[in-house]
């Protein structure tokens, strides 16, 4: 009798990232962690960074000859991402920070496979990987075919244990992305597909009485997995932009940022404004305010800078002249309403 050939054969081993959040839980008991994997927990109090993807990296291969035969990444946005670019790394060698832009990953990572933990920002489906650079004052991913993930394992049991505004915050990341490609002028008839239906499904989600059933959560799962495969065919608008200056400068972790941004979005977006409101009344989320109030003009500098930079969306949204709408002035209005 021929003997089963084992799921795991003998080699560089497995690198299990896994959100700290995990760390003691059931889940972590459970994974296949063999002598000549290594599993790491990857802190996502801060949004990934270029310096901290190459701490990564450095765990990921102390004791091999530089090589590992494929990455599990188990967690929201930040761990996704995380995995992502530690895979392209591997393969490719280098830093993180030379790979920050538009198909500059010149061979494939080692395999991947994503698990998310939290659904909305559509890492699990997306081609990028977003870090932030201090050094460069940018915001800015490793776009790239390579960057997808092999395989993934949807399962909405996982995001059972998010806490609800995080829950709602990650949720309408997949909103957000899905209004502003919609409205943008450069379109793609599959993304519009895929960013109509998460939209549905989002619609769902958050005028529901328990929008954290287990029904609404696998609703939520999917609604990212289609907001992630729209992005790759679409770009986002103003909002992004805005809360990339958010992040940028004060720190704001990107969903959470998104809301703020959103909830003035009224000369932009009126529509979509109003029905956001409604979801965060419902949900009964409260935003902070006040945030860029009583800012030094150096910052609110920075915050017009690190928002004017994403051309592309802007144009998207708004045309070519996007900077005679976008103002100096009509920036910094709407971040001290923020
Ligand atoms: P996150 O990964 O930063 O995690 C937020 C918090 O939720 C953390 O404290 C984490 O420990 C906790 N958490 C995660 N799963 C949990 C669970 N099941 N139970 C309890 N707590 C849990 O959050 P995010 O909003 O998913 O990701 C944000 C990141 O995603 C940002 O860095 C953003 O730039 C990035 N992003 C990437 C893409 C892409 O296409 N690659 C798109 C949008 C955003
Ligand atoms: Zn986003």
């Amino acid at each position: 009798m021929q003997e089963e050939p084992s799921l795991r054969t003998a080699g560089e081993g497995v690198v299990f990232l896994v959100d700290s959040y995990f760390q003691n839980s059931e889940l972590v008991e459970r994974l296949p962690v063999c002598y000549s994997d290594v599993l790491i927990f990857v802190d996502s109090s801060h949004e990934p960074t270029t310096d901290a993807v190459d701490d990564y990296l450095a765990k990921a291969l102390a004791g091999t000859a530089g090589q590992r035969d494929s990455v599990v990444g188990i967690g929201g946005g930040s761990t996704l991402d995380t995995a992502k670019a530690v895979s392209n790394l591997i393969s490719n060698g280098g830093k993180a920070e030379d790979y920050q832009g538009w198909n500059l990953v010149q061979k494939p990572g080692v395999f991947k496979l994503g698990v998310p933990t939290l659904s909305g920002t559509g890492a699990e489906a997306s081609r990028t990987c977003v870090m932030m650079n201090h050094a460069k004052n940018l915001k800015l991913g490793m776009n790239s075919d390579y960057t997808v993930f092999d395989r993934l394992i949807l399962d909405a049991e996982l995001t059972a244990t998010v806490p609800r505004d995080q829950y709602f915050f990650t949720g309408l990341d997949t909103y957000i992305h899905c209004i502003e490609s919609l409205n943008g002028s450069f379109r793609h008839a599959v993304a519009d597909a895929y960013s109509r239906e998460a939209l549905n499904l989002c619609h769902d989600v958050f005028s529901a009485e328990d929008m954290m059933a287990l029904d609404k959560r696998e609703m939520l799962m999917v609604a990212s997995f289609l907001g992630g495969s729209a992005i790759g065919n679409s770009f986002v608008g103003v909002v992004h932009p805005l809360s990339a200056g958010l992040s940028m400068v004060l720190g704001v972790h990107h969903c959470e940022a998104n809301c703020l941004v959103m909830n003035v979005m009224d000369d932009f977006y009126p529509a979509e404004a109003a029905t956001f409101r409604r979801m965060v009344e419902k949900q009964n989320i409260s935003l902070r305010t006040g945030l860029c109030r009583g800012l030094s003009d150096d910052q609110y500098e920075a915050l017009f800078n690190a928002s004017i930079i994403h051309e592309k969306p802007l144009e998207n949204a708004l045309g070519p002249n996007f900077r005679n709408v976008l103002t100096r002035e009509r920036v910094q209005e709407l971040f001290v309403r923020m």
